[in-house]
């Protein structure tokens, strides 16, 4: 039977999003892959995440029913979880799901009777955006996802980087303090992510309100970078200077990440990247002043497929399974 479709599936701790694809000629031209639905659910993290592989087989499988599909016309399902997958496609503990080590593909895939692969969310968003966003007309991008947490990928010659253990890229994490006495989520000091996520960025104005009697977040109760991201437009110096010091630190993770790969664009996407020049026009004046030679020419892009981004590059990567089409 032509295998004409594709499941792609962005799990999260809070949701699990769904996408629809139909290859509308079969596996022969690229990039012609149409979303043709899209949803979402509310993961069940009961018993230590031990439902959620049954609940996005039930999905699936509802899905293929409520549309009239095949399962022998499924092509496979691309899962992409928050947390590191090495190179053997074993999932290395998902702290948002209660996850340990898990096989979660040949979980799904045994549930299923459909072929599965898994990635990480952050390599995902950045092959999503690689092949059908900011970043299609390029072979070799860096994606940094500025949200609560920061995460990266890197696509070389279009596909995932992942490196052995499943942690190349991860930007989130490099060292850019190495004085810094407080811990960030990973358990070490001085991340990237602990100066320029939301949580970090937030920190900021909290930490220095009190020098800035002036400051508009004075009038705005639990304000959130959203909040900050409008006042730094209207001028306010404290917003202003919490995302210069974001900008900093990514500008010079960006400047690291350059160094090891020389991509031929960096994307930005995530919660934060919607600050729009609030937040990117310090990355590029940062990234030009710590890259080396022509590194800073390389273009700096804000990332378009939003919340899509990991289905879409969950739905690219089993396109990619070159063995699967034998
Ligand atoms: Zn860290």
């Amino acid at each position: 039977m032509a295998k004409e479709y594709v499941f792609g599936v962005d799990l999260g701790g809070t949701e699990i999003k769904f996408g629809l694809f139909r290859l509308e000629k079969e596996l022969e031209k690229e990039l012609e892959r149409t979303l043709i639905g899209k949803w979402s659910v509310k993961t069940n993290k009961t018993s230590n995440g031990e439902k959620v592989i049954s609940q996005i087989a039930e999905e699936t499988e509802k899905k293929a029913k409520e549309k009239g599909i095949d399962k022998n016309s499924v092509y496979g399902i691309g899962l992409c979880v928050p947390g590191p997958v090495d190179k053997y496609g074993l999932v290395r503990g998902c702290v948002n799901l209660g996850w340990g080590y898990k096989k979660a593909a040949e979980e799904l895939q045994n549930i299923t009777g459909v072929k599965c692969a898994v990635l990480n969310d952050a390599d995902a968003a950045g092959l999503g955006e690689a092949v059908y966003g900011s970043g299609r007309k390029y072979k070799n991008i860096v994606m940094a996802t500025i949200g609560t947490g920061i995460g990266g990928a890197v696509i070389y010659n279009g596909k995932v980087l992942s490196g052995s253990r499943g942690n190349a890229g991860e930007i989130g994490h490099f060292k850019v303090n190495i004085n810094e006495t407080e811990k960030c989520t990973c358990g070490k000091c001085g991340c990237l992510e602990q100066y320029a996520s939301a949580r970090g960025i937030l920190n900021y104005a909290k930490e220095n309100l009190k020098n800035y009697s002036s400051s508009l977040l004075n009038d705005i109760s639990n304000f959130t970078v959203k909040d900050m991201a409008q006042c730094a437009q209207k001028g306010d110096e404290l917003c202003t200077a919490a995302f210069d010091t974001a900008g900093k630190y990514i500008g010079l993770g960006l400047s690291y990440m350059a160094g090891a790969f020389d991509p031929d664009v960096f994307v930005i996407g995530g919660g934060v990247s919607n600050a729009g020049d609030v937040i990117l026009k310090p990355v590029k004046e940062y990234f030009d002043l710590y890259s080396f030679n022509t590194e800073s020419e390389t273009e700096i892009l804000p990332a378009v497929l939003g919340n899509d981004a990991g289905i879409y590059g969950a739905c690219e990567y089993v396109m990619q399974k070159e063995d699967w089409k034998k």
